[in-house]
């Protein structure tokens, strides 16, 4: 399952040449992390853990992190479960070239009952995040104006 998930992930890399990880890596299964990536625009990856895989948005103005802030998000391919480990250089000409270091990671609980997946089909997951620097509850809610266009929302009091 998770593997034909991970299709575009692998399509868009050369494993011969970046650094990145083909798959692999253990879930204890809520695991969220947020990655800094330094590619030709700095931007932030939020990963969440979900159905085997890391289910990807690149933030790029970085993550919410006043009250009711919201920032933009773009969903993007499903990554392995590797990759929230993965810090490193991927090299110039490859999907992503740049750096990527772990900005912040913990884990996320969802603020609703049932399969997380079903409130992401249905464009909005309220969860809590612990981490590090981030704390609290958070939403994805996604939006009408573009496709693979999320809000994600800091301590969104009102998303359950
Ligand atoms: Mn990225």
């Amino acid at each position: 399952m998770a593997d034909d998930k991970l299709k575009d992930y692998r399509a868009k890399r050369d494993f011969k040449t970046t650094p990145e990880p083909v798959e692999g890596g253990g879930g204890e299964g809520k695991k969220f992390v947020i990655q800094r990536h330094q590619a030709s625009h700095l931007h932030y990856d939020l990963r969440l853990e979900m159905g085997g895989v890391l289910k990807s948005w690149a933030v790029p103005k970085g993550p919410p992190v006043e009250p009711k802030e919201k920032r933009l998000a773009i969903e993007v391919e499903d990554h392995p479960l590797a990759y929230g480990d993965f810090e490193g250089t991927i090299p110039e000409g490859q999907y992503g070239a740049g750096t990527v270091e772990i900005w912040d990671s913990g884990t996320f609980e969802p603020l609703d009952d049932g399969d997380p997946q079903d409130r992401l089909k249905a464009g909005k997951l309220a969860f809590m995040l612990k981490g590090k620097r981030l704390n609290g509850r958070f939403a994805l809610v996604k939006t009408s104006f573009a496709p693979k266009s999320w809000l994600f929302i800091a301590h969104d009091d009102d998303s359950h």
